[in-house]
């Protein structure tokens, strides 16, 4: 199973996604949904040193559109567990590293074509486990995809570096070695693209791993790991761990034998991990590499000289598309006093417009929040909004058994406010007035994160200093703040965002590799 040199293969290009409105797609749609919902209920476990076991204690994932419902039964990993997985990882590392990379690159296109050919399965996992409507569910399976097909092709590249400026009478050179056992820790927000990203990047480049998944999203992540190892990978360089996050992810961040953590979710476990692993403990030889990426509140710029229509579209988009539950959407919409009124008008005809219920039913544009405890926060945050601005729309739960909120829009919020400046995470927007675009600017720039933004203006000039000064790690212009896409739009935010490491981008395995410099004294 080998893949052809970087170069040999196709030039990457995103998958295409699925159009529901095509009959044959919805059929299939349907079918792959009627035949996952068949398949909820099994028992899960957790598969260290190459073998599947079982915990002593178990957890249930359910269904955020119906939560009567229970997905599958998961492993709650003792603390024993989560250390033996990172001293399996550590110890088959001696053997992955070195595989040769054009097997490991033939294995991540592999799995890029199993997930493919069960792309409505997969999409049918995330609408039940994560409440994501079709498309959305859609769009994350196929940046899954993505994330396989460009880092097979990076991974080729890193393998055969560009050469050096040789010195007379020698021979020098610098390869790119893998690190070693990495921890890997997604959110459930994009339960497969995020996990599949972080998880194939360390592998490709020749690192073992233990993925923890979220608990919110467990059964995506073990169809995720039967995938993996459909597609060649050998069973022991991943090692599947679920339960706690606090209890799991404590032992996994400390251990000794830890050599780096992946990491993207909120800011406070983030922050917290950066800080564990920063401590040496007996018998550690490196110091832990964490890359964290983590919350944000961004901001669209709607200016005096936009698109109002375009404009109120787009932020309806970012900021509803699955329940305002991407650390890419809008929260916060900062529109100058010219346009102000006619914004927010075409706004709430929007949102009020928009549909909310079960996810499985692609008649909802928007489906449930996460969980109980996640809308339990929202709810508590739009009180708190109601106090601090003038609610437009919305404003609480919508009908039915799942986790529904309406979508809210709360106006005149002050840049004091929680709810212009804490992450939500939820169907929340807080509208402010700006008196002119530099205004706007400096608003949007008033956060201690720096993730994504937009501004709209047909001005070109203002779209100049925008490129320049709004100090956030993906700018868009004239165009929503989501849906970035591998290849295209490297992805990673500033400030408390996290560090940067720019996920589907040329610099993104880089993070999981150390330089050796080699020179020979020639004769
Ligand atoms: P979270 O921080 O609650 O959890 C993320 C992961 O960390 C989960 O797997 C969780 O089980 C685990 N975890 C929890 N406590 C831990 C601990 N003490 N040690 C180790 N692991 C622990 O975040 P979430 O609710 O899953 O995801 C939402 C957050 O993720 C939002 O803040 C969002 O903005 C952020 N996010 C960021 C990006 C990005 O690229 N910057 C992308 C997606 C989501």
């Amino acid at each position: 199973m080998t893949a052809p040199k970087g170069n040999a293969l196709p030039p990457f290009k995103n998958e295409p996604y699925a159009d529901f409105r095509e009959a044959s797609n919805r059929k299939a749609m349907e079918e792959a949904l009627a035949a996952v919902r068949a398949d909820f209920g099994r028992e899960r476990q957790l598969l260290i040193d190459g073998r599947y076991q079982r915990a002593a204690a178990t957890f249930q994932s359910l269904n955020p559109s119906k939560p009567s419902e229970v997905i599958a039964t998961h492993q709650k990993a003792s603390a024993e567990q989560a250390a033996a997985a990172v001293e399996a990882a550590d110890a088959y590392f001696a053997v992955w590293k070195k595989a040769p990379i054009a097997d490991r690159a033939g294995m991540l296109l592999r799995l890029a074509a199993i997930v493919r050919n069960r792309k409505f399965e997969f999409d049918a996992w995330l609408v039940f486990e994560a409440g994501k409507s079709w498309p959305e569910a859609e769009a994350d399976v196929c940046e899954a995809i993505d994330f396989c097909e460009y880092y097979a092709r990076r991974a080729l590249l890193l393998a055969s570096p560009d050469p050096l400026p040789q010195l007379p009478g020698e021979k020098d050179e610098m390869r790119y070695i893998p690190l070693g056992a990495g921890v890997v820790i997604p959110p459930w927000n994009f339960p497969l693209a995020i996990m599949l990203g972080m998880t194939t990047a360390a592998l490709v480049t020749g690192n073992t791993v233990v993925l923890k998944p979220s608990s919110d999203t467990p059964t995506i992540g073990s169809k995720f790991v039967e995938a993996v190892l459909e597609a060649g990978f050998p069973p022991k360089c991943i090692n599947f761990v679920t339960g706690s996050g606090a209890e799991v992810g404590d032992t996994l961040v400390a251990h000794p034998k830890t050599r780096f953590v992946s990491f993207t979710g909120s800011k406070e476990v983030g922050l917290r991990i950066n800080e564990l692993a920063a401590q040496p403990r007996p018998g550690q030889l490196w110091i832990k590499r964490v890359v964290a990426e983590m919350g944000g509140k961004d901001a669209i710029i709607v200016d005096s000289e936009a698109d109002v229509d375009a404009a109120a579209q787009g932020v309806l988009v970012s900021a509803f598309g699955y329940q305002g539950q991407k650390c890419s959407a809008c929260s916060r919409a900062i529109v100058d006093e010219k346009v102000y009124d006619e914004f927010l008008e075409k706004l709430k005809a929007k949102a009020e417009a928009l549909t909310v219920g079960p996810a499985s039913d692609p008649a909802n544009y928007m489906g449930p929040v996460i969980n109980q405890r996640a809308r339990q926060s929202i709810l508590d945050y739009i009180e708190v909004g109601k106090s601090e601005g003038r609610l437009i729309c919305g404003g609480s739960e919508a009908s039915g058994e799942g986790y529904f909120i309406q979508p809210t829009v709360i106006a005149d919020v002050d840049r004091g406010a929680r709810i212009f400046r804490e992450e939500i995470f939820g169907p929340v927007l807080a509208v402010t007035k700006a008196r002119d675009f530099d205004h706007a600017l400096e608003l949007a720039n008033d956060s201690e994160y720096g993730l994504t933004g937009a501004v709209y203006s047909h001005n070109a000039q203002k779209l100049e200093k925008a490129r320049d000064e709004f100090h956030v790690g993906n700018l868009y212009l004239n165009r929503k703040c989501t849906g970035a896409m591998v290849g295209s739009h490297p992805f990673g935010g500033f400030n408390m965002s996290g560090t940067d490491s720019k996920a589907g981008g040329p610099d993104y395995l880089l993070q999981f590799v150390q330089a050796k410099s080699i020179g020979e004294l020639a004769g």
